[in-house]
């Protein structure tokens, strides 16, 4: 797992690293390369190669009838130079020969007709064959030396046809050496030996038909034979490079080199014995059959050894052509297959990574952490979508964060508001509200613990009047410092000091009976009187204050309201019986 892991971490990073329409470019254009390595490259390539070889096996299939072509038209000069020269008795055998020739004539032609422009020898043919036919038409009634000299002319042409074939197969191309060889012995060594021997048969013909020979003849003559003799050797060596390069072919080259160096030894033989030293003893038809086997199994050695090994040569390697193409065809198939699949393993490796790691990332959003980003091995378009998931997470961060300031605030407001509905706006004590909803908590606890409870209602004492003589103003801050009286005086946790309405006050004091309220009370009206504020219109001559008060210990199902009346009712027995006084509620622990 971690080989492949490694393995693919090339292809994994290239593949992350490019965006999308890249990554698909990338597999795509992959597999269209495959396809036309496959299809185009490989088979062009190769193809070119196998055409080679197909062309070179034409210009074999060529050169085989080319050659006896030649071969029979070199006989045929023989033979007419023979008959010019008076041996009547060869005009059959020319008349035959004549024969022979327009069969390998049309054996050509239909070669050349289906290839002939493909290897460049059209032209070269028609007159190679219109120059045969004015020697057909005209052989007999040129001199001997005219008649060898235009057969040469058309053996020369055939033979340059020969090499044009050569270069235009590719035949002289070929880089291998055994084919090589063996087309430079077959077509071009061979021949031009041949063609030497054939000479010498048409003019040593001449010579022995005619009996004479001039000084320009004899060096013609000795020029030949040097020529041949470069020739042969030549042709020896060519031979030689063939059997070196064609181990199979080596026995049948070594079988054929003797017999043939023989017969041109028995050649030379006469031509240096009888025909140079100008006996002419020789019988010319004679001469002309022993040149003629010479000449024959030269070309015998080129049309059934020679060329077709070349042949088979081609074949063989045109066949092992198609071999490596299969070959080649079968290993670059899933070469391309495996970088295919390589190449789209990674990518589908790095696009699962990007999306394993978005998704890691969702799920720490949505278990709170809005802090730890998404990082991406990837670089391609999912980078973009990681950019902004992170910065969305960001933004929630800093909402929640803002959420959570606010909500703080809220929450203090909450509680200013809630103290300001609590309040009473001109003496910052408990408002009536507030001190309803405390005297109903405070009746239920007492009620719980069986413990007093206490009520007082306190009243200024002829207040309308004090607003009269000295003004709303001064009523006010009247109000004010027995509000702060009452709450100096009644300051136990959970007791409660509030103002009832107008000039009316009330409090709560808790755990308290009526003895301790009397106290309490007391206390009030003598805190309030030392006050001292004047109060001209009062028969006490100063501000104070009539309290009625009334305890109880609640039973359960008892409603605080009946405390309330109690308290209200001692007050008013208070103000009736002067004022400036304190009642104590006519019930102690039970209500009426
Ligand atoms: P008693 O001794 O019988 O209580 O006589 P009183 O004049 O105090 O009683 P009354 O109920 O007739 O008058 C209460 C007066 O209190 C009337 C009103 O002008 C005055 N008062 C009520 N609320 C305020 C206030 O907030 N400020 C001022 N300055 N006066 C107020
Ligand atoms: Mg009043
Ligand atoms: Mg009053």
């Amino acid at each position: 797992m971690k080989i492949f892991q490694l393995l693919l971490a090339p292809a994994v990073a290239l593949m992350g690293r490019l965006r999308y329409p890249y990554k698909f470019a990338t597999i795509g254009l992959l597999g269209v390369v495959a396809i036309v390595y496959l299809f185009l490259v490989l088979t062009s390539h190769l193809q070119a190669s196998m055409d080679t070889g197909h062309r070179e096996q034409l210009g074999v299939m060529l050169d085989k009838p080319l050659l006896s072509l030649v071969q029979t038209i070199q006989q045929h000069r023989s033979l007419s130079v023979a008959l010019l020269g008076g041996v009547k008795s060869l005009t059959e055998k020319r008349i035959n020969k004549a024969t022979e020739i327009h069969e390998v004539i049309t054996a050509v032609d239909q070669v050349v007709v289906a290839h002939g422009a493909e290897l460049n020898v059209l032209t070269d043919w028609q007159l190679a064959k219109a120059h045969w036919e004015n020697i057909q038409a005209n052989g007999l009634q040129m001199s001997a030396r005219t008649n060898r000299d235009t057969h040469t002319a058309v053996i020369k042409e055939l033979l340059s046809m020969v090499a044009r074939i050569g270069d235009n197969s590719f035949l002289v191309l070929d880089p291998n050496a055994n084919s090589y060889y063996l087309m430079d012995a077959a077509t071009n060594k061979l021949p031009a030996a041949l063609e030497i021997v054939s000479q010498l048969r048409a003019h040593g013909a001449e010579v022995l038909a005619t009996k004479s020979l001039d000084e320009t003849g004899r060096v013609e003559f000795v020029g030949e034979v040097a020529v041949l003799r470069s020739k042969l050797e030549e042709l020896d060596a060519a031979l030689q490079r063939v059997a070196a390069s064609n181990p199979k072919v080596a026995p049948r080259i070594n079988q054929f080199l003797p017999p043939f160096h023989a017969s041109i030894n028995d050649v030379l033989k006469i031509v240096t014995d009888d025909i140079l030293s100008a006996r002419f003893t020789a019988d010319t038809e004679q001469f002309i059959e022993k040149t003629t086997t010479a000449i024959d199994r030269g070309y015998a050695q080129s049309q059934e050894l020679l060329l077709p090994v070349l042949h088979e040569l081609l074949e063989t390697r045109i066949k092992q052509m198609q071999h490596q193409y299969f070959e080649s065809a079968i290993l670059a198939g899933p070469a391309f297959l495996m970088l295919f699949i390589y190449l789209a393993t990674g990518a589908y490796l790095a696009v699962m990574s990007s999306i394993e790691s978005l998704r890691e990332g969702a799920d720490r959003m949505a278990e709170g952490d809005l802090i730890t980003p998404i990082a991406l091995a990837t670089k391609d378009e999912l980078r973009h979508v990681a950019v902004s998931f992170n910065h969305m997470s960001e933004q929630l961060a800093r909402r929640i964060k803002d959420a959570q300031q606010h909500s703080t605030e809220l929450e203090a407001l909450n509680l200013m508001l809630k103290s300001l509905s609590a309040t009473d706006g001109l003496t910052g004590i408990s408002n009536r509200r507030h001190f309803d909803e405390a005297l109903a908590t405070e009746w239920q606890r007492a009620a719980r613990l069986k413990q007093p409870i206490t009520l007082g209602m306190l009243d200024v004492d002829w207040f309308k009047k004090y607003n009269d003589q000295y003004g709303h103003l001064l009523g006010d801050e009247c109000l004010q410092r027995i509000a702060k009286v009452l709450a100096n005086s009644i300051a136990r946790t959970g007791d409660v000091v509030a103002r009832y309405g107008g000039e009316e006050f009330a409090f709560i004091a808790l755990n308290c009976d009526s003895k301790q309220s009397q106290l309490i009370a007391n206390n009030i009206i003598k805190a309030v009187e030392a006050l001292w504020l004047p109060h001209q219109m009062s028969e006490f001559g100063h501000v104070t204050v009539s309290i009625g008060v009334a305890s109880i210990i609640p039973k359960a199902g008892d409603a605080a309201h009946t405390l309330l009346k109690a308290a209200d009712d001692a007050l008013y027995t208070a103000k009736e019986s002067g004022r400036n006084r304190i009642v104590i509620a006519s019930f102690d622990s039970t209500p009426e």
